[in-house]
């Protein structure tokens, strides 16, 4: 018998089932309770958090009017510490030869009708080319789990490959890693790569479904792959990105792992998850959503993305194009900070003329293009930010934070967000979504509260539109 212990590095003492038991319990218990759930309400505004117990119940609230104070708070925070800017990534998909028997997952083992393919290093670079003729400068590599096809020494070649190619003003500037669980050893390769985030969903936190949905291969150690981020983390990756996937077990139990697993980072390393992802289960070769009986609609989605807004106000928190426009559009306004543009999920996608769906990991519900999201997004007032400066300039783990904690953010990441957006309109962009750019960004230069910073800023876009690049705070 395992007792709760966020200090612990035991999975099952960080995440401990009795106590997410006795959460659901008490959230369930005081779910009417009005006074406490003001009193976590007004926690919350003062940016300081919630813990697992306190969200929990907010979770189980169902009272409209405190779960519209919710969804107010989740977007005043929001705009207090990410502005209005959302960062833009691409998954780039290397390999999809996998050894697992994932239950949700078309690139299971035992699935003999996808497509096997892995890229070979002339593939990854023109891969990489076609993405960055596209505009993107940050990167999410993926991968199975196969140490004969997929080893660490191939990930890596992948990795120097993707940040070695510079096509016209083209560059990767980050790349973050979505893996699966790996040693110290291969982690601390990985930082010496020089990759951004380490992402690794949970998938589920409850152990026996866990078991269950991974019957076959290594990912089945429950322990081994939820005690994964310690491992990066002793491996010196300051960035780890946790996530669930939403449909497999009841989302009460996974909120609340999901913020124990966030505790215990902050607990044990002085630093929380940097960011979070937010995932449904989706239609894919050989994999039926409806086959898993937990599947939440966009209501409860929302209130889960306000959520994790508030109870982590400095984590950012990443939605793929899994989810279509409007419900895209729904989260972003609730705290979502980053999304991906333009993705294809098969292995080799961005180089066919047409989406290939023959090795895709899932189908994509949003589907417009790179150029069509960032005009979407400035329509709506977001800036569209392309920036990577923060790791690049060491600001990573607890340094990032002190950032984001200081206020300081509007001073660098705006206009960090500002002269990416530049370099996209002046490269990439079609004339139209060009035209609302320009007008966002005389408009945006405003917001940057320090007089030397918007003046230096104001240079450095003076020197973009000359044709330089790669300028930041
Ligand atoms: N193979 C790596 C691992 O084991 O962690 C990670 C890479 S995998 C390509 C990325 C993520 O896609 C998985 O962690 C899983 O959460 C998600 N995924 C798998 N099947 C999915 C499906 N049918 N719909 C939506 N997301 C899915």
């Amino acid at each position: 018998m395992y007792s709760y212990n966020p200090n612990s590095l035991k999975a099952e003492e960080f995440i401990n089932h009795q106590e997410i038991l006795d959460t659901l319990s008490y959230a369930e218990a005081n779910k009417d309770n009005l006074p406490l759930i003001d009193s976590i309400i007004e926690k919350a505004k003062q940016c300081r958090g919630l813990t697992h117990r306190e969200a929990s119940v907010l979770l189980a609230c169902e009272n409209e009017e405190k779960i519209q104070e919710l969804f107010d708070l989740a977007e005043n925070l929001k705009k207090k510490f990410y502005g209005n800017r959302i960062v833009i990534f691409a998954p780039l998909y290397l390999s999809n030869y996998c050894v697992n028997g994932c239950t949700y997952c078309p690139y299971h083992l035992k699935n003999k009708h996808i497509a096997r393919k892995k890229l070979t290093q002339q593939e990854v670079a023109d891969e990489v080319i076609a993405l960055q003729d596209m505009g993107h400068k940050r990167l999410a590599i993926e991968a199975g789990e196969d140490p004969v096809h997929n080893p660490i020494e191939y990930i890596l070649e992948c990795i120097d490959t993707i940040y070695s190619i510079k096509h016209k003003n083209g560059a990767i500037r980050r790349v973050n890693v979505n893996i699966a669980a790996t040693t110290v050893e291969n982690y601390r390769k990985l930082k010496d790569a020089g990759i951004g985030t380490y992402i690794l969903f949970q998938e589920t936190y409850h152990k026996e479904s866990y078991e269950a949905l991974h019957p076959t291969g290594p990912k089945h150690d429950y322990c081994y792959h939820t005690e994964a981020m310690d491992r990066a983390m002793e491996g010196g990756i300051d960035d780890v990105g946790l996530g669930v996937l939403f449909g497999l077990e009841m989302y009460r139990y996974e909120f609340a792992g999901l913020l124990m697993h966030a505790e215990h980072l902050e607990a044990v390393h002085g630093v929380g998850p940097h960011t979070i992802s937010v995932p449904r289960i989706k239609h894919a070769d050989d994999i039926d959503p409806s086959a898993f009986d937990n599947g939440i609609d966009d209501e409860i989605f929302a209130k889960l993305c306000a959520l994790i807004r508030v109870a982590v106000p400095y984590t950012g928190m990443i939605i793929s194009t899994r989810e279509s426009q409007s419900v895209r559009e729904k989260v972003i306004r609730l705290g979502v900070s980053q999304i991906s543009g333009g993705s294809r999920t098969s292995v080799g996608g961005y180089t066919e003329e047409e989406r290939p769906t023959d090795t895709e990991q899932f189908d994509v519900s949003d589907q417009r293009t790179l150029d069509e999201v960032v005009k979407w997004l400035m329509e709506m007032d977001y800036i569209p930010s392309f920036c990577t400066a923060c790791y690049r300039e060491g600001r990573t783990g607890d340094r990032f934070m002190s950032l984001c904690k200081s206020g300081q953010i509007q001073n660098c990441c705006h206009p960090n967000a500002l002269m990416t957006l530049k370099e996209y309109l002046m490269d990439y962009a079609a004339p139209e979504t060009k035209q609302i750019g320009e007008a966002l960004i005389q408009a945006e230069l405003h917001n940057i509260p320090k007089e030397k910073v918007r003046e230096i800023c104001r240079e450095h876009l003076e020197k973009i539109e000359q044709g330089i690049r790669d300028f930041r705070f």
